[in-house]
């Protein structure tokens, strides 16, 4: 099988050119192809000599996702739909920074569907289709990028942030997102500050993450302060309760001027209470935190669940910044086109 090159780190990169008998220097040729200009095959790589490119064509592929549908929201953010080799499909989200309209955050996802089962997250009604390939999940980077840079916004364009809250668990395919965060930023050159893995909390991989993976940001989907609600919308929770993951929270180590995101969505009448809030506050005293908080985005002919109402969200808000809490509601973006938060589904629309 030939070896897709994508998938490889810079060592093992370094040790196939040994292998195929090129010079060292034709390692950083090839990561600025990849990486860099984003070139999608060997034919765009013109400073190779076309003997070069035929023998890489021989051993070595650069696998590509196909983009199936891109919509852009009223509000810019734009929706990308990507089928993979085996057929199985998944979504990106880029959505532009309030800064200015060529600054964009990018949205990937890591697995297709998710075993987690949230109820309130249409993903997780997916269940799991598969684990994606670190070389899948950089390529959501890669083409994005290259759809930006050449086709819309001009060599100016740039992902400035990049956040695993697409579809899927990250740290319940830990191998392959962390391979995939050592070549964004050991190949792609991204900052470890500006990426961001979110957790439903799976606990053993807060752990492996804090020991063994890049020093990325870390946010926690806690959703509920108390067993009971947590247990009700977060299946998870029954593995790995709030007292342990919060205690794989405080002894996350973080870098001076880090702080753990909180995500928390807010369901109407279920977990936004003043009582929830104070709760909420109890839990990560002692922890340095910023807290997010979702408004419920309604899913495609869900009934189960009401997005809270603005004063609640407002009150909720107040009760964690009194106590001293860095708080944002998080508006949703996308939401006309199914790009919000929990609504990523990968189907045409
Ligand atoms: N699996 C990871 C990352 C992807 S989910 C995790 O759960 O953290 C990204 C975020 O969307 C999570 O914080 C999740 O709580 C939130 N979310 C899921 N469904 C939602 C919905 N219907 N409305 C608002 N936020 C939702
Ligand atoms: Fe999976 Fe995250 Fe959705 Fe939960 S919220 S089902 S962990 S994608």
């Amino acid at each position: 099988m030939k070896t897709d090159l994508k998938q490889l780190s810079k060592a093992e990169l370094t040790g196939f050119m040994e292998h195929s008998g090129q010079p060292p220097y034709r390692v950083n040729q090839i990561i600025k192809w990849i990486y860099k200009k984003t070139a999608a095959s060997f034919d765009k790589m013109t400073d190779l000599s076309k003997d070069f490119r035929e023998e890489l064509k021989a051993i070595a592929v650069i696998s590509n996702l196909s983009l199936l549908q891109r919509q852009v929201s009223e509000d810019g953010t734009q929706k990308f739909l990507f089928e993979l080799k085996d057929g199985e499909t998944i979504e990106s989200v880029l959505m532009p920074n309030s800064k200015g309209r060529e600054r964009f955050t990018l949205c990937i996802s890591s697995q297709a569907g998710c075993a987690t089962g949230c109820k309130f997250c249409m993903t997780g009604r997916l269940g799991l289709k598969r684990n994606l390939k670190a070389s899948e999940i950089v390529d959501q980077v890669i083409t994005v990028k290259r759809h930006i840079e050449t086709w819309v916004h001009g060599p100016e364009a740039s992902i400035t942030n990049i956040v695993f809250m697409g579809m899927g668990e990250p740290l319940n395919n830990f191998n392959e997102v962390v391979r995939s965060l050592r070549n964004i930023t050991g190949l792609m050159g991204f900052s470890k500050r500006r990426i961001t893995v979110s957790t439903a909390g799976i606990v053993p991989g807060i752990r492996k993450l804090a020991y063994t993976g890049p020093d990325v940001n870390l946010a926690v989907s806690l959703n509920a302060a108390t067993d009971r609600i947590r247990d009700e919308i977060m299946p998870v929770n029954k593995k790995y309760p709030l007292n342990k993951l919060i205690k794989a929270c405080k002894e996350f180590p973080l870098s001076p001027n880090r702080r753990i995101t909180f995500e928390y969505v807010m369901l109407g009448g279920i977990n936004d209470s003043t009582a929830d809030a104070d709760r909420l506050v109890k839990l990560l005293s002692g922890i340095k935190s910023k807290v997010n908080l979702i408004p419920y985005n309604p899913l495609h002919k869900s009934i189960e669940f009401n997005p809270p109402l603005e004063n609640k969200i407002l009150r909720f808000q107040k009760t964690l910044r009194k106590a001293g809490l860095t708080v944002i509601i998080r508006k949703s973006k996308g939401s006309d086109i199914s790009a919000a938060c929990g609504q990523l589904k990968a189907s045409y629309s």
